[in-house]
């Protein structure tokens, strides 16, 4: 292997360092502790670390390997899963991780009997579904029940608190609104037990507007943050905020030119389907100069989530391991062998990070 060829994602950890730091910092200001999502970055552990650098209360993932090899690098941090353990993985869950986000009885149950065996207090957070429908107790009286047998009657697990996700399946908003039922249910269950619960999660980087708005309600202290930290782009794409305090150049795609010439802008023959069996729209804008690179949708994913850095260039098209760029517009001259830059969307992180053909090269 090539160690330093392309396709490479440079990764700029110190503008990563950047963003964890600013997240926890204004998070902080409304004391609200932050759980670094690190599953974006596929826990690639130089990244984690800026993370745990940068003052996370807590490393989460989606997927127990990663935190496997955070510790394995040697980080020192609380650890989080937060996609609803497999039955499957409870002893791994009790091993690798401190707290975990839970919707079924029969898990909690699974995990108490292992946090016995291996003598261990896992904390646990209940996850309310506030109508995003992805994971989470549809019936809030079976919830606060479940929470009342969790401190009552399992003894190895302790109840952290509750939580919820949004934005994720049902695309439901992250409102003020949501946020307070999800106080009124943590309040109905701390009646039950007599004591006040340690966390309020309220979401992920979709909360994260409502901490810059100012409108998270007080109670909520506890958020899990990917893509705001990674990426800081959705909130500006999406939802319009000014997002220029924080760095969002952390992750740029490079690849290399293997062709330059003319060629006309509609296919030549009978029109069938693609290389993925779709027949997209063709523009004929006449004959027009064009680049193909050396990297293609096995390494990103979709050429709607890369962007290119410089003015004039513009994707047409990609198949497998080819991208096309029409540079017709490009002030410059552009040559085989030459190495084009794009910036990538969450989407497109999780694939070039996860992806053997990208070379991973960290900056400064
Ligand atoms: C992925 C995930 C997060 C982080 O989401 P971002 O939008 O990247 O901030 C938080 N909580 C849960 C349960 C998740 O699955």
């Amino acid at each position: 292997m090539k160690p330093q060829g392309y396709p490479r994602v440079e990764i700029n950890l110190g503008h990563l360092r950047g963003n964890v730091e600013y997240v926890v910092g204004k998070c902080r200001e409304k004391g609200i502790e932050v759980a670094g999502v690190i599953k974006g970055t596929t826990g690639i552990p130089m990244c984690t670390k800026q993370f745990a650098d940068g003052g996370v209360s807590y490393i989460a993932s989606s997927r127990l390997e990663q935190i496997e090899d955070a510790k394995a690098f040697g980080i020192e941090k609380p650890f989080m899963l937060i996609r609803i353990p497999m039955l499957s993985e409870v002893e791994e869950v009790i091993r690798l991780t401190n707290l975990s986000l839970n919707s079924e009885v029969e898990v909690l149950k699974a995990l108490n009997e292992e946090a016995g065996k291996q003598k261990k207090l896992h904390k646990v957070i209940l996850m309310a579904d506030l109508g995003d429908l992805r994971e989470g107790f549809w019936d809030k009286d079976e919830m606060v029940k479940v929470g009342e047998m969790v401190e009552n009657e399992m003894d190895n697990i302790e109840l952290a608190g509750v939580g919820t996700n949004l934005g994720c399946y049902g695309s439901i908003l992250a409102t003020k609104e949501k946020l307070d039922e999800l106080v009124v249910i943590a309040e109905e269950i701390e009646a039950k037990i007599g004591r006040t619960l340690e966390y309020i999660s309220g979401g992920a980087t979709s909360s994260f507007m409502r901490v810059l708005d100012g409108d998270i309600p007080e109670r909520v202290n506890f958020l899990r943050i990917g893509e705001a930290i990674l990426l800081a782009r959705d909130l500006e794409v999406f939802y319009g905020y000014d997002m220029s305090e924080m760095n969002q150049d952390v992750y740029t795609l490079k690849a290399e030119v293997i062709e330059v010439k003319n060629k006309p802008s509609h296919p030549v023959g009978e029109i069938s389907v693609d290389a993925f069996g779709h027949t997209p729209e063709y523009v004929d804008r006449g004959m027009r100069k064009r680049a193909l690179l050396a990297v293609g949708k096995v390494d990103y994913g979709d050429t709607a989530d890369i962007f290119p850095k410089e003015k004039g260039i513009e994707i047409l098209g990609a198949s497998s391991d080819h991208t096309i760029l029409d540079i017709e517009d490009y002030d410059g001259d552009i040559k085989l062998g030459d190495i084009i830059s794009f910036g990538i969307d969450y989407a497109s992180v999780v694939y070039i990070t996860n992806c053997r053909n990208v070379q991973i090269v960290f900056v400064s």
